[in-house]
């Protein structure tokens, strides 16, 4: 599989997934319909050893939104690039003991036609009212009860 590349709005961010792109879902919880002002976040996880900065990692800005929870952005454009999970305080190392070494990435900032989409809805109690779900994938009202690989062949 070919490296996907990814950039935000203003072109000054840039990076390369080398890796796997892990647990795609769309997320309608509140925190990340704010972050993208959307109806909803679709996301990828990557390993942090499968992610490179090509240029303009010094932009990025991190807004922590939860306990060890910190969301990152182009401070030139606002573009959501990189999330990190798994610091101090972090609630959900129970359900991913791996949340320190992976970075959440939506899956809108990803350059031409990555071999990847959304798997699952979460946080369907949070969901925006005047959007409808209207796809088969499954819906949870907050989080599976593990990431089981199986949930995202
Ligand atoms: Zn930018
Ligand atoms: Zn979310």
């Amino acid at each position: 599989m070919a490296d996907v590349t990814g950039s935000c709005l203003c072109g000054s961010v840039a990076f390369r997934i080398t890796g796997p792109m892990e647990k795609p879902l769309n997320c309608h919880c509140t925190n990340c319909r704010k972050q993208h002002g959307a109806a909803f976040r679709s996301r990828i996880r990557v390993h942090e050893d499968h992610f490179e900065w090509l240029k303009g990692e010094e932009l990025i800005k991190f807004y922590e939104s939860s306990p060890g929870f910190r969301r990152g952005f182009c401070s030139n454009c606002g573009t959501p690039v990189v999330n990190r999970p798994g610091g101090p305080g972090y609630k959900r190392f129970a359900l991913n003991p791996h949340a320190a070494s992976e970075l959440g990435i939506p899956m809108g900032i990803l350059d031409g036609e990555p071999d990847i989409e959304p798997k699952m809805h979460v946080f369907v109690e949070n969901k925006a009212p005047w959007f409808e779900i209207t796809d088969d994938l499954t819906q949870y009202e907050t989080l599976p009860k593990s990431f089981d690989p199986e949930d995202f062949a």
